[in-house]
């Protein structure tokens, strides 16, 4: 398999654009483990997308705020933990299905953002 180099540019203009298309402001954070999301107020914390992992990290933030499902779930019920975990999975499903093409895991073959994934879902049951 040919490796392509990483769209750095394209990806970064799709957070812009997804920032001003929704009018969410974004703090630019070091690294995946500071990012959060304040959907209230529409602020993201998010890493740059200088790799695939950071640019889903930052997709999933805005997927906090963007899809219905995690927002609801966030505020339903947000002490629990099988609603916290739901909320978190329906943010990354947004995260996935909204990622430019090329920069999809299962496009780009990068098992290491799966590890990733389950290293997020993990630190919510560090730190819930
Ligand atoms: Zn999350």
């Amino acid at each position: 398999m040919t490796k392509t180099p990483w769209p750095r540019k394209r990806t970064r203009e799709h957070i812009d654009r997804l920032a001003s298309d929704h009018g969410i402001a974004i703090t630019w954070v070091r690294d995946w483990f500071d990012a959060e999301s304040y959907p209230d107020t529409k602020i993201v914390f998010i890493p740059k997308p200088s790799c695939i992992f950071h640019y889903l990290v930052a997709l999933h933030e805005f997927g906090h705020i963007l899809d219905k499902d995690s927002r609801r779930l966030r505020k339903s019920s947000p002490y629990s933990m099988s609603s916290v975990l739901a909320c978190e999975g329906h943010a990354w499903g947004w995260a996935m299905d909204h990622a430019i093409p090329e920069a999809r895991p299962r496009a780009s073959g990068d098992e290491k953002v799966w590890q990733g994934v389950a290293r997020s879902f993990a630190s919510h049951l560090i730190y819930p």
